[in-house]
């Protein structure tokens, strides 16, 4: 086995196909994406955005290429699976929380159970986040008595929950009222700050623009054009990538 060092990539995507029936959602991607990286990615609706994070922990299964989380071939049947995603945290645009359960118990309950901590270890952990992401103060309530955006950061404290070596984040605000967005993509730059590898789909372009190692705008199912995000926003090469920054901006 080689030894693995700080510059190897933590996810290798090669030439990456999924069809949807006779759709291609993802058309020979390849991306690379190295420990402690940002990487944002744009693009107009139905260009592949999750299809691409989804596969990323294999919550589809993609037809053709190789995706290699930390060294591991994720499709290959000798790696489980289960074990590859306890290192990458997903955060959807639903916030998915388990509604039966408070906001302890959502982070409590894949630690207890997949880490073999302790109730009291599960709880210290818990809280720890919950004071992270700023709201320490909900831990009994059930999600439904929480905002949007209180609800999304109990979702990435439950991810963190699992101390993922990867954040992955399809369009965390998206499904939020205006006036939570600030309070998410506060937390999500902290993370950044602290140096958490993190993927995340966005429309929010002074995120991507503050946060963003590289930009990946995707159209079509294609990865069209990538860089640094000052160079992406004041001099996009693609057309297709000019017209998608003149409907958003
Ligand atoms: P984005 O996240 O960029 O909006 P998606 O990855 O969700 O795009 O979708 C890419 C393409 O794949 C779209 O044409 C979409 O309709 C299609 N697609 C996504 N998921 C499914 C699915 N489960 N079944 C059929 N088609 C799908
Ligand atoms: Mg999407």
């Amino acid at each position: 086995m080689t030894e693995s060092n700080e510059h190897d990539p933590i996810i290798t995507i090669s030439h990456v196909w999924k069809y949807f029936g006779h759709l291609p959602a993802l058309q020979d991607v390849s991306l690379e994406v190295s420990s402690g990286e940002r990487v944002v990615i744009i693009g107009p609706s139905g260009s592949g955005k999750s299809t691409l994070l989804r596969s990323i922990n294999r919550l589809e299964e993609i037809d053709k290429g190789e995706i290699m989380v930390e060294g591991q071939d994720i499709m290959s049947r000798e790696n489980n699976i289960n074990l590859i995603r306890r290192n990458l945290g997903m955060v959807f645009q639903q916030f998915n929380l388990f509604p039966h359960k408070t906001v302890l118990q959502n982070l409590t309950l894949a630690p207890i159970k997949l880490h073999k901590l302790s109730r009291e270890e599960a709880e210290d952990r818990a809280l720890g986040l919950l004071k992270k992401v700023g709201i320490s103060d909900k831990a009994n309530v059930y999600p439904a008595m929480l905002s949007g955006g209180q609800q999304q950061r109990v979702a990435i404290a439950r991810a963190l929950a699992m101390q993922p070596d990867i954040m992955l984040f399809d369009e965390p605000t998206s499904a939020l009222d205006p006036e939570m967005v600030g309070e998410v993509l506060d937390v999500m730059v902290n993370l950044a700050e602290e140096g958490m590898t993190m993927i995340c789909v966005t429309h929010e372009m002074g995120f991507a623009r503050t946060v963003a190692d590289r930009l990946i705008f995707m159209d079509q199912g294609q990865i069209v054009e990538a860089g640094k995000p000052d160079t992406l926003f004041t001099a996009p090469r693609h057309p297709r990538l000019r017209q998608f920054l003149n409907q958003i901006l």
